[in-house]
């Protein structure tokens, strides 16, 4: 630990923690300079399918960042920096309006779009979804809003009011990452929520550590007393496949059946033209 390496620490964490600072001031910059006109953003699609038919039911918006000298930049690190910035709300008003423009005309259930509680905090939100829905022509049913837990943990009357809104007009809510959170095991039965999506990181371990399994078989069975639907994410192996299908899980998503894609590729998916259909090979 930095503690450990004593007077040390200072020569090897000092121009090492400079540098992160610095680069991330330039992301930030970079990023506010991008959200101007967006185009250095896209939005891919990952399908999600029904563990029963095979079939796909709905598709998850994923941003990408494609920076014009450092490239490819994942979500994971730019979303961050997004909201910490003050970015977070253009950044997802872009996300939304492409995925509802995109999906308005694919025969799926509905399409999910990530948002951050940040945006969930802004009282506005609500009302900008709805605009952004009339604007696209997507029905709120085919719309659905992915929350991470830790949403869920901020206490904020603005999240919960924005989450009573959208779910008034028929908007699905799912819970992202379930499993990781501290706490919303015990608060699920106060969690205005449709969908469990179980984290990766219990799947990961299916067929491999039975305190895994465990878990996700107590999820999928307390999911369905509460009448909540279930996807698990980050699906890669068969085992994992045979497993998930086998308790019951609703719907399948990973790489084991499809990669994030673009809105062309979903469209193609869809109509069969690939030869493969829209059904799941796999199942
Ligand atoms: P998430 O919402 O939990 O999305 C799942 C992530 O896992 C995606 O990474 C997806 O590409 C990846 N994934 C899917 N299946 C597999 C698999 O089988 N194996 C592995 N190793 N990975 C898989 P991605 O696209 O890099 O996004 C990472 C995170 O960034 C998302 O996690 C979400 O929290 C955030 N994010 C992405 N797009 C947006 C957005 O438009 N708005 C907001 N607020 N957050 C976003
Ligand atoms: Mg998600
Ligand atoms: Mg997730
Ligand atoms: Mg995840």
């Amino acid at each position: 630990s930095a503690k450990a390496g004593g007077r040390g620490c200072y020569s090897i964490f000092g121009p090492h923690m400079d540098a992160m600072v610095r680069e991330r001031a330039e992301i930030e910059r970079d990023l506010r300079r991008a959200l101007a006109d967006c185009s250095q953003f896209r939005v891919l699609y990952q399908p999600k399918y029904f563990a029963t038919t095979g079939k796909i039911g709905s598709v998850e918006a994923l941003v990408r960042w494609h920076h014009p000298t450092r490239g490819l930049i994942s979500p994971v690190y730019f979303v961050p920096i997004a909201e910490e910035g003050g970015l977070i709300r253009e950044l997802g008003r872009y996300v939304l309006e492409e995925a509802c423009r995109a999906a308005a005309n694919w025969p799926i259930e509905n399409i999910a779009v990530n948002v951050s509680a940040v945006q969930l905090r802004d009282n506005g939100f609500a009302m900008e979804v709805m605009t952004i829905l009339g604007e696209s022509g997507l029905a709120p049913h085919k719309l659905e809003i992915e929350v991470t837990e830790t949403a869920w943990m901020d206490d904020s009357e603005n999240c919960a009011a924005n989450i009573r809104a959208l779910r008034a007009v028929g908007i699905n809510i799912a819970l992202d990452d379930f499993g990781t959170g501290f706490s919303t095991f015990g608060r699920l039965h106060e969690t205005e929520v449709d969908h469990i999506k179980i984290d990766k990181m219990f799947i990961d371990g299916l067929g491999k550590d039975r305190g895994d399994e465990a878990i996700v078989q107590a999820i999928i069975e307390l999911a369905r007393a509460k009448g909540l639907k279930t996807t698990a994410e980050g699906v890669e192996t068969a085992e994992q496949n045979e497993f998930l299908t086998r308790i019951g899980c609703d719907e399948l998503q990973g790489f084991l059946y499809a990669e994030p894609m673009s809105g062309e590729e979903v469209g193609t998916l869809l109509k069969g033209l690939d030869g493969k259909g829209p059904r799941l090979a796999i199942v």
